[in-house]
């Protein structure tokens, strides 16, 4: 038998213990309020996707439960009282397993999501589900075009080794992941919309693809694209799910602090 790993303190009088599942800015954010808050014991949980992290103000625990199963396990054995799901807007997976552990227990769960960005005029967007499909929207003639849509990603453009392509990631996708005709740029947004104008120009990007992962740090490149008119192929995050969801950073908080019941 194992012994049940204790990521929280072990206190008998304790305040509320919420795990927030995050690997986004908003995680971060709210991290940095969930530090100041002495009525909360919050643990962050990272995927451990990035191996070099940025630093965090709360106690993090790095790597995947092992599914539904693994996670139920992890909350009962640390007696979590809630779970916030601030996790990026495309990680589907996680999302599903914290809904069903969360049910199992009863656990109360919240979602700090991001709204996705709306096509506004000027923007040439051709939306699609997902990576196979926006592959196949760049069609077959050569074309000059500007990843960014996270490493673990860029792998379905190999499918498509007639255009040129320009990858944008935190870190580098393995050699043998990256399409044939290839420049990788490593950097951490946000960027600024003369920087992106700039970028795209002086590499004569004709198409960008991306995620629409919603909110300010990264939409930039989507101004730049509308102010050079260049076609974006945007991948449509999955649907919205009915779970509860958090407005803000001050809902989150409210959510965080709600007393355990007696
Ligand atoms: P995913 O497909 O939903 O998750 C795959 C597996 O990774 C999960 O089943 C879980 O493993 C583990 N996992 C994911 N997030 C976790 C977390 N916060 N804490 C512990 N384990 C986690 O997720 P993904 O798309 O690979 O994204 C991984 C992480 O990167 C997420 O935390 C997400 O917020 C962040 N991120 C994703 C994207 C994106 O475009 N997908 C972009 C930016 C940041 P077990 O089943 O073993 O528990």
């Amino acid at each position: 038998m194992t012994t049940p790993r204790h990521d929280f303190a072990q206190d008998s009088d304790r305040a509320p213990r919420l795990l927030l599942l995050g690997g986004t800015s908003e995680a971060r954010a709210l991290s940095e309020r969930l530090a100041r808050e002495p009525g909360v014991q919050a643990v962050v949980s990272l995927a451990g996707r990035t191996r070099a992290p940025l630093a965090s103000p709360l106690p993090t625990r790095v790597g995947g439960f092992g599914g539904v199963e693994g996670l139920r396990r992890y909350l009962v054995d640390n007696g979590v009282d809630r779970v916030i799901d601030a996790t990026h807007p495309f990680a589907e997976q996680i999302s599903a397993n914290a809904r069903e552990a969360c049910a199992a227990l009863d656990i109360p769960l919240a979602v700090l999501a991001r709204e996705p960005w709306r096509r506004a005029e000027g923007d040439r967007w051709v939306e699609v589900s997902d990576m196979a499909a926006a592959v196949a929207a760049l069609g077959s003639s050569p074309r000059r075009v500007f990843l960014t849509i996270g490493r673990l990603s860029v792998p379905a453009f190999r499918a498509a080794p007639q255009h040129q392509y320009l990858v944008r990631s935190i870190e580098p996708p393995e050699p043998e992941e990256l399409p044939p005709s290839c420049e990788l740029i490593l950097a951490r947004g946000p960027f600024s919309r003369e920087d992106e104008i700039h970028l795209m120009r002086e590499r004569q990007i004709d198409a960008l693809v991306t995620k629409n992962s919603g909110g300010p740090l990264t939409y930039a490149k989507i101004e730049a694209a509308r102010a050079l008119s260049l076609e974006t192929i945007v991948v449509m995050p999955p649907g919205a799910q009915a779970e509860s969801r958090l407005e803000n950073l001050e809902a989150a908080l409210d959510f965080a602090r709600a007393k355990r019941p007696a």
